[in-house]
């Protein structure tokens, strides 16, 4: 018996089944759903805050310090400094894990704030007072206080990602700036990879977007996409790289979990680290062309969405 869904961004069709997927660690099954008019994937059945939190481990927030993160951040300060071009204002990450993408902002002469609801991320003790342990609409912060508002990789967690966009248009001063980047169902990688696709990462991941569906789901509460970006250099390839791997493996998410510190609270059979350290060369080539084609095709494992509020007087205005 399948039920309907109704595709929650564009409104406009009934959500599709397109496959099973486990989660990586626990091998738990979940189904994966999606629209046909605009791409949205959506991770069934619906789980309750409670089941969800069990896949919040404290170890699903690694250890990624050091030169990945600060590449990671640099990367993210570099498009919201180019989008933005104006002094640095108030900013406002959402889902900002332990904040040290807050920290390089601050560096910059950015008045930082955030949110984090999961308890295992672990802040430093010189941003925790800036940041909201709670979900963004319950946040006591000052409505259209903020010049820009991020949020990296956080949408697609969200159960409810609307109510957050409602708050983050009351948040956004007139003339701010909302940056979205979130993995991009509609990129090559998850189209060839599926099941194995490393940011598909069910439950954690309730939403898959496509560049349609964020842009839907963003111009009826309020915003009007001014740019969409193609890419993230990191997420992507690796995303590539150890999606490959996962297609030769039983355990997934080996080396993305080795880099993160993970890896040490998972059992891997001997066979899956002679497979991984075998494959590892020719998947890094095979992902350096395919990460070639994705960016060339608009095809990319990561998107960044600008956005600015609708201005007065055009609502509803298409
Ligand atoms: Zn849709």
């Amino acid at each position: 018996m399948d039920a309907h869904y109704r595709c929650p961004a564009c409104l406009r069709a009934d959500l599709a089944y397109s496959y099973d997927a486990p989660e990586y660690r626990t091998g738990n099954q979940f189904k994966l759903y999606e629209c046909p008019l605009c791409g949205l994937g959506v991770t069934k059945p619906d789980i309750t805050s409670e089941a969800l939190g069990a896949y919040y481990a404290d170890q699903y927030y690694g250890s990624r310090k050091g030169a990945m993160g600060g590449l990671i951040n640099y990367l993210w300060m570099r498009k919201v400094m180019r989008a933005w071009a104006r002094p640095p204002g108030r900013l406002l990450d959402v889902g900002c894990g332990n904040g040290s993408f807050l920290k390089a902002a601050a560096a910059l002469g950015w008045d930082v704030y955030g949110t984090e609801r999961a308890q295992g991320a672990h802040l430093s003790p010189d941003i925790a007072a800036r940041i909201c342990r709670d979900e963004l609409p319950n946040c006591p912060f000052t409505e259209a206080s903020f010049d820009v508002i991020t949020s990296w990789h956080s949408f697609e967690h969200l159960q409810d990602p609307e109510r957050y966009l409602k708050r983050i248009a009351e948040l956004l001063r007139e003339d701010g700036m909302l940056v979205i980047e979130v993995p991009n169902y509609r990129s090559w990688q998850a189209r060839l990879f599926t099941a194995d696709w490393l940011h598909l990462d069910v439950p954690r991941h309730l939403f898959h977007f496509s560049p349609e569906s964020l842009r839907a789901m963003l111009e009826r509460n309020g915003f009007a996409v001014q740019r969409i970006s193609y890419g993230n250099a990191i997420y992507d390839m690796f995303g590539l790289l150890q999606s490959f791997l996962n297609a030769v493996t039983s355990e997934k998410n080996i080396v993305f979990d080795l880099v993160n510190g993970k890896a040490r609270h998972r059992t891997i059979s001997l066979f899956d680290w002679v497979l991984t350290i075998l494959f590892f060369i020719p998947a890094g080539v095979l992902a350096g062309i395919l990460w070639l084609g994705e960016r060339v095709s608009r095809s990319t494992g990561t998107i960044t969405l600008f956005a600015t509020l609708k201005k007065q007087g055009t609502e509803g205005v298409l």
